[in-house]
């Protein structure tokens, strides 16, 4: 027997440990939901048990037999990205790790051993290599189309292709894609279409208006904005949730409900963010397009982008994200240019409230349309003055000029 102060407070906490505060009290509702966190799921007997695990195995909303399926805060943010993504389109939205685990689970779940997937060239990096490894060892070869084609993408279609990929404006060299051509053929040859809404969230583009079946989103760029969590969503028609959630399911893939309470909070801003970053970035894209240095800026809402008018008919603004190209500059000037700043800073991430700056080398990324141009810049104009960011440019662009020999 040990020597405790109190003989009679229990030498075992027991019951007490596990029934402590338990009951929630006094109702009260609040504006925000509260962070459910859970594994076990628990129900009141084995009917009721044997019910949800029905209803969880089938998909149908809401249904949880274990915290892997969903908590009342991921139920929240996967119900509100579905109905602001896809609008009034009936759709379900499955939410991922990060925005690549929810482009690799989709097209995993789409594709099967001898199908074939067009992607555009100009995707995100690591879509890319995921068709080119993980796909192509399961046997489902990848083509990567010219993402200028628009419905030209029809010659390359096969028997067995199954998919066409998009991303508009593309990685890096912001092509505006003939989305809604491409949704109409694809859907006239029985063919799946999806799209990464990374760059426009549906503030600025309802890719589900423009016919496609799934959109992929990046939830960790602007709908969280704030640059703290990483998370991703698959966003299908209605009729495509069953295989979605199967692919889903059976990988154990889930979200915390921390994080997911992180997007719903970062979401409530998202539309008010957009319009800034959008203010933003053309402020920028204007300035650098009188710079003597610059050769062109690719920012579809500049009249000078070469899909100006697609840009035009279907998208409802820009958001903070475009590239500019250097006219003459040795690597040393790219990194000066990139090494001196104050207020940008050196990152991949973007959608939060900081601005970003980086070179991008996409050589080993493109095939069908290899980049030609001089070297690239990728900017971030995030939520400080645009002057503040013009004079941060301009120092570059001396500390550039400083850098010739
Ligand atoms: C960042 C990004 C992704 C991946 O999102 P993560 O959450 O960082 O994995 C996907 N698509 C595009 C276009 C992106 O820029």
């Amino acid at each position: 027997m040990t020597n405790r102060p109190n003989p009679d407070s229990p030498a075992s906490l027991g019951a007490s440990l596990v029934t402590a505060a338990r009951s929630p009290g006094k109702p009260y509702e609040t504006v925000n939901l509260p962070v459910w966190r859970a594994s076990s799921v628990l129900f009141s007997n084995v009917a009721d048990m044997r019910a949800e695990v029905a209803a969880t195995v089938a998909g149908e909303r809401r249904a949880a037999n274990y915290a892997t399926a969903g908590t009342p805060t991921t139920f929240a943010l996967s119900d509100a990205v579905a109905q602001l993504e896809a609008g009034p389109h009936a759709a379900r939205a499955a939410l991922m790790p990060s925005g690549l685990s929810a482009i690799a689970v989709t097209l995993q779940a789409f594709l099967s051993p001898g199908d074939h997937l067009l992607m555009s060239d100009s995707v995100y990096g690591p879509a890319r290599v995921f068709a080119e490894g993980m796909l192509a060892r399961f046997g489902i070869e990848t083509t990567f189309y010219d993402p200028c084609l628009g419905a030209g993408v029809e010659s390359l279609l096969r028997p067995s292709t199954r998919m066409v990929y998009l991303e508009s404006p593309g990685s890096y060299t912001f092509e505006i894609q003939d989305t809604p051509a491409i949704c109409e053929l694809a859907r006239r040859r029985g063919v799946l279409t999806a799209i990464d809404n990374a760059w426009a969230s549906p503030v600025l583009a309802r890719p589900f208006d423009w016919g496609v079946d799934i959109s992929v989103l990046p939830l960790t760029k602007y709908w969280s904005g704030h640059a703290d969590v990483l998370m991703g969503a698959a966003v299908v028609r209605e009729p495509l949730w069953p295989r979605l959630h199967q692919a889903v399911r059976q990988q154990g893939l889930c979200v915390s409900g921390d994080d997911a309470w992180l997007i719903l909070r970062g979401m409530r801003t998202l539309e008010v963010r957009m319009r800034a970053h959008e203010r933003h970035a053309l402020a920028l894209a204007r300035w650098l397009a009188g710079r003597p240095e610059v050769a062109r800026v690719l920012h579809p809402a500049l009249e000078s982008h070469p899909q100006h008018g697609l840009w035009k008919r279907d998208f409802l603004g820009a958001s903070g994200l475009f590239a500019f190209e250097l006219r003459d500059a040795t690597p040393a000037q790219v990194d000066a240019l990139c090494d001196h700043r104050s207020h940008f800073k050196l990152g991949f991430s973007w959608g939060g409230f900081e601005s970003l700056i980086m070179p991008a080398n996409i050589g080993a990324l493109r095939t069908a349309r290899p980049w030609t141009g001089g070297p690239l810049i990728r900017l971030h104009a995030g939520l400080e003055s645009p002057d503040e960011l013009i004079a941060d440019l301009e120092a570059g662009f001396a500390a550039m000029a400083a850098a010739r020999d």
